[in-house]
């Protein structure tokens, strides 16, 4: 049989109305999303499905999406779902959905070029410099997200660092050994970061943290002391602006006080928490966050827009451009036609080609208005403390950190940490199999919590009450199991 050449449809009035098929299938999907458990069981026929062999011949359109409702859609993580909670993953909204169907139908590539969906990133990177009142000089980029947008930032400290030369030379060429600051509570992905820019992880110190999970800046600058007499040379303090354990802020006003006496770059990790500058009532808590040299941050986690839509902003564009941009004839840049425009935003960081991830980012702040968003960040700090409150009144449960912003570490109560340990692990599990709420778990100060990070949207009060019930009655389960109290 001679197949079509042109990928394209024979009969576009049939696509069409399948189209609108799946469209309507989504939306019943999140209006009715309550409805259904957060997270199942993935059954084995099901994940046998997804080892067929390579297909040769064409499926009909109708079959595949029976295949994506029976054997995809129900599977998934859950954090669209209000009862989600676990690490921190946002919601997405209706909105985002349908602006990643219009960007996927143009299939724009926005490594360069002169093409308006540039200009529409442009104009996120504008609103993102005024969110963090940073100057017109500063540059941005969307990115995966933030563990790239750290990465990208430890790359243009190191340029600051070490010159230009590093690029060319590799580091081996240069005599300093670097090193870098952050807290015991910052994300893994800094020290990836390190290891991957060729520094090595283990040349970031983890500085020890406060009763409240902040940095200790005291020995923070004992640290950077003790490695200057070594004869290393440290060059970047990264803040964490909403930890992932706890949500804990560090002092960046103190941290970028010292990161500039000492002459070192100073990063914010603001992965999900740096959004919650547009919330009147929250954005006190990250003062500092302003004199930032760059901030890393996701869309996709408080900003609710659908994965994927990291970002990374840079105070120094001009050092950040130099730091990625590659000249070479093929991408060479003219005054007119398609290749005008420069710079490009693949003179930002390692990526050519690369996705729309600024028109859902751009249809959400547009469609919403930061003001919403910001409310509806203050709402998931608010539901947090409501979580604690509930807590603190059941004296089967304990806090185990200070609820600084929307995540709440906590445990069953139990008659020593090694039965507390066991059963509360086995309360999560249980918890995620219930379909009736999902958080994760962390270890805080030796002990195993409970976690709870408020970050969907969609979650309300109902929901923390059925996580509390839940737990109650999966934690006495648990503890007669053991014969324990
Ligand atoms: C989520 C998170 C990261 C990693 O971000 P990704 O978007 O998952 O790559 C880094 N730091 C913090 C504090 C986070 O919460």
């Amino acid at each position: 049989m001679k197949l079509r050449a042109t990928l394209d449809p024979e009969d576009w009035q049939a696509l069409r109305a399948q189209g609108h098929v799946m469209l309507d299938d989504m939306f019943d999907y999140l209006e009715h999303l309550r409805q259904r458990p957060v997270w199942q069981p993935i059954p084995q026929t099901v994940r046998d499905g997804f080892h067929e062999p390579l297909p040769t011949a064409p499926s009909e359109l109708t079959a595949l999406h029976r295949r994506f409702i029976d054997d995809i859609l129900p599977y998934a993580a859950g954090n669209a779902h209000p009862g989600f909670m676990g690490w921190v993953n946002g919601g997405g909204t209706p909105v985002g959905m349908l602006a990643e169907m219009l960007a996927a139908g143009l299939n724009a590539n926005l490594g360069g070029r002169d093409q308006i969906p540039i200009a529409v990133e442009r104009q996120v990177v504008e609103w993102v410099r005024e969110i963090f009142a940073f100057p017109e000089s500063a540059t941005g980029l969307f990115v995966t997200g933030t563990s790239a947008a750290n990465l990208i930032a430890v790359l243009v400290a190191r340029t600051a660092a070490l010159g230009l030369a590093v690029r060319r030379q590799g580091l081996a060429a240069d005599p300093r050994r670097l090193v870098a600051y952050a807290s015991t509570g910052a994300h893994v992905c800094i020290a990836k970061a390190m290891d991957i820019a060729g520094i090595g992880s283990e040349s970031l110190r983890l500085v020890a943290v406060n009763e409240r999970f902040q940095m200790d800046v005291a020995a923070l600058a004992r640290a950077i002391a003790d490695d200057r007499a070594a004869g290393l040379t440290p060059f970047l303090v990264a803040g964490t602006a909403g930890s992932v354990d706890v949500g804990a802020i560090d002092d960046l006003v103190a941290l970028g006080q010292l990161a500039r006496a000492q002459a070192l770059w100073f990063h914010v990790d603001g992965a999900y928490g740096a959004l919650a500058m547009l919330a009147p009532e929250l954005a006190p808590h990250f003062s500092g966050i302003e004199q930032a040299d760059s901030i890393a941050f996701d869309f996709h986690k408080w900003g609710q827009v659908p994965y994927d839509a990291g970002f990374v902003l840079v105070r120094d564009g001009e050092l950040h451009r130099d730091s990625f941009a590659s000249a070479t004839s093929y991408l060479k840049r003219e005054s007119r036609g398609l290749a005008a425009g420069s710079p490009w935003p693949c003179d930002f960081g390692p990526d050519l080609s690369r996705g729309f991830r600024a028109l859902k980012t751009w249809f959400t702040l547009k469609f919403y208005g930061v003001e919403r968003l910001g409310q509806m960040i203050a709402n998931t700090c608010q539901l947090a403390q409501y979580l604690k409150r509930q807590i603190e009144a059941s004296p089967a449960l304990e806090l185990l950190a200070p609820v600084a912003l929307n995540i709440v570490c906590f445990r069953y109560r139990c008659s020593d940490d090694t039965t507390a340990h066991r059963v509360n692990a086995a309360i999560v599990v249980a918890l995620q199999e219930s379909g009736v709420a999902a958080p994760s778990s962390t270890t805080i100060a030796g002990r195993l919590a409970i976690r709870a990070a408020i970050v969907n949207h969609r979650t309300e009060a109902q929901d923390i009450d059925a996580l509390v019930a839940k737990t109650l009655a999966l934690g006495a389960i648990e503890i007669s199991k053991t014969g324990k109290p």
